[in-house]
This record gives C-alpha cells, sequence and structure tokens, in this order.
C-alpha cells in the first residue's frame, strides 16, 4: 500500500467512524460546495422535500462520501450506501430503491461503473420516482410499475466526464470538490488529532497538511504514522521536528510526492525525454493500470503544474525538471 495513496485502505475504514464529519461545519475546507449544499438543504428541509439529486466528483479521499453522510444528516434522514460495482443485477438496486423510507439519501459510490442494466433501472426511478419490474419468467412474465417513496440519489465519481449523459443529465445538483489548501488541511490534521486525543500544534500540522497532496485521507493517515513515531520516538506530542524527522523517515518528501511520483516524473524525463509520451505508453512503462495514473496518480501533480495533459500526451514541466535538480531542455516552456 502507498502511504499516500488517495484510495482508502482497511485502517482508514476502521477509523473513518470516529474522524469523519458529521455536520457540515465540521466539514473543512470546499467552501464554496458547503455554502451552496447548505442552502439546497435548509429549502428542502422547510419544504419538507426529498433533495434534489446530487452528484459529486472529485479524486479520491476528498470527501465524497463523508458529503453523502453529511447530506443525510443534516437533512435529518436514513443513509443507504452501495457502489456501482456492486450492484451486479437490475434487482439489486430495485431492491435498495423499494426500501427507502421517505426522503432517505442512496448514496452509489463510483456510479460510472453501475452496468447498462442496472443504469436503465436508475432513470426512471430518479426521474418520476418509478421502477419497472420484471414478474415471472417466460410467456408469463410481465412488468409491473412500482412507486418509490420522495428519495435523494448522492452520486459520487472521480471524473464527471466517465459518466453517460442521460445520468449526468438527471442530477439537479453537480458539486465538484477541489484539491484542499495546506491551511484547509491544517485545521483537519488538527481536528483528527484532537478526536485521537494526540497532542499536536499548529507548525506540526501544518508540517503534515504541506505533504498531504491536497487529500484529507492521505491528511489522516500520515498523521497516524506520525502519532506513532511521535509516541515511540519523541515523547507523544506533535511539533514541526517531530513531524518532519517522521515523515523523512517514511519517505514522504517535501512536495508530499512519494516513491511512485517520483518514479511517474523521472520516467517521463529520463526515459522519454521529458514527453510529450502517450498515457498507455507511459502506464504499461510504470506497470500501472491507465485508470490509476488517470484518477490517482496524475490529478494532483496536474493541479500543481508537475505535470502536463497535452493532446500528444504527458509531459514532465520545467517545475518537474527542477525538482530533481535537472535542467529543463529549453522547450519545455511549460
Ligand atoms: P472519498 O469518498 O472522496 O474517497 P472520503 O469521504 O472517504 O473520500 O474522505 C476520506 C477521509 O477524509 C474521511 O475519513 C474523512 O474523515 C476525511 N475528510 C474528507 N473530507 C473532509 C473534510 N471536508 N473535512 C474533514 N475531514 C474530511
Amino acid at each position: 500500500d502507498r502511504l499516500t495513496s488517495a484510495s482508502a485502505n482497511r485502517e482508514d475504514d476502521l477509523l473513518d467512524a470516529s474522524i469523519r464529519p458529521q455536520k457540515l461545519d465540521d466539514y473543512l475546507g470546499q467552501q464554496a460546495v458547503r455554502e451552496q449544499l447548505a442552502i439546497y438543504i435548509e429549502a428542502a428541509r422547510r419544504r419538507g422535500e426529498a433533495l434534489d439529486h446530487v452528484l459529486i466528483f472529485g479524486p479520491p479521499g476528498l470527501g465524497k462520501t463523508t458529503l453523502s453522510h453529511v447530506v443525510a444528516n443534516e437533512l435529518g434522514v436514513g443513509l443507504r450506501s452501495t457502489s456501482g460495482p456492486v450492484l451486479e443485477r437490475a434487482g439489486d438496486l430495485a431492491a435498495l430503491l423499494t426500501n427507502l423510507q421517505p426522503r432517505d439519501v442512496l448514496f452509489i459510490d463510483e456510479i460510472h461503473r453501475l452496468s447498462p442494466v442496472v443504469e436503465e433501472v436508475l432513470y426512471p426511478a430518479m426521474e418520476d420516482r418509478q421502477i419497472d419490474i420484471m414478474i415471472g419468467e417466460g410467456p408469463a412474465a410481465r412488468s409491473i410499475k412500482l412507486d418509490l417513496p420522495p428519495f435523494t440519489l448522492v452520486g459520487a465519481t472521480t471524473r464527471a466526464g466517465l459518466l453517460t449523459a442521460p445520468l449526468r443529465d438527471r442530477f439537479g445538483i453537480v458539486q465538484r470538490l477541489e484539491f484542499y489548501s495546506p491551511l484547509e488541511l491544517t485545521s483537519i490534521v488538527r481536528r483528527s488529532a484532537r478526536i485521537l486525543g494526540i497532542a499536536c500544534d499548529a507548525d506540526g500540522a501544518s508540517e503534515i497538511a504541506r505533504r498531504a497532496r491536497g487529500t484529507p485521507r492521505i491528511a489522516n493517515r500520515l498523521l497516524r504514522r506520525v502519532r506513532d513515531y511521535a509516541q515511540i520516538r519523541a515523547g507523544g506530542s506533535i511539533t514541526r521536528e517531530v513531524a518532519g524527522a517522521a515523515l523523512e523517515m517514511l519517505k514522504v518528501d517535501a512536495e508530499g510526492f512519494d516513491a511512485l511520483d517520483r518514479r511517474l516524473l523521472l520516467m517521463i524525463i529520463e526515459n522519454f525525454d521529458g514527453g510529450p509520451v502517450g498515457v498507455d505508453s507511459l502506464a504499461a512503462a510504470l506497470s500501472e493500470e491507465r485508470g490509476t495514473l488517470e484518477d490517482v496518480l496524475e490529478p494532483f501533480l496536474i493541479q500543481q503544474g508537475f505535470l502536463v495533459r497535452t493532446a500528444r500526451g504527458r509531459m514532465a514541466s520545467k517545475k518537474a525538471w527542477q525538482h530533481f535538480g535537472l535542467a529543463p531542455p529549453s522547450r519545455a516552456e511549460t
């Protein structure tokens, strides 16, 4: 497991229950998203209606699942969670939908991975609160329409572009999560430290935040590893020095890059002359899946200006060459 991978591991899942924000006020950062949702939620509550369907997109670990919990809590309704790949048959989704209480939230993670037959069930459910189910088999089979209670579908995906147009069009509210600033992540680290009962001063928190790739899940994970180090080697409190020493030991550098990020950038620089190199060739050279490259590794490197996506492929920016103490070729104007 990569320490700075944005995907959840088992330990993350176990700790999530205690750290995960339950209310909008605890959901730090994402100011624009929070302000808008607060209005829509309050309006739906006052009218006693279900909130419009919400699509949340953004790279892994930025708080999509968390936001679905927050939305349900703020609405004061129940939450059912599932994910695209888990819903194999139309009946799986129908069972979930028909068991919802009025105004409940149904969260579907990785909604872009729904199979086409399941997606077909979702359209009328979202639009007309109806589903068609087949009863019986063979010539005697017939379809009956079932009415559903009003409900809110919250769908999450890493990239909005992965969704089919008919599905995307059925969401009334679309929110995009951005990478968090170091300052926002500092608040998140301090909050988590408080909940976990670890002494962590502002400088210690900001040292962790700076290297967390703009991602709360990574910030929380680094905090746990730094906590271990602090408890065994440094008397239990996290200060800038302690955090710095721990993260150095963990080989998380000042940009929050780990070995895989460095390998990716160095691969482009050394093997492909700085690029452009097609994403498939790059994935093959790294022995990584293209999807991992695009969804997990690249977004942060692109946002930070180390990697550039061009029509002809990926390029290492000037900043990337400089990060490794190398002189960029003069054509690398990026
Ligand atoms: P995603 O579903 O986008 O992969 P999660 O919702 O599982 O991400 O968030 C990962 C972790 O980061 C959660 O455990 C949560 O505690 C923390 N987190 C996410 N967003 C926030 C936030 N805005 N404020 C505080 N903690 C957050």
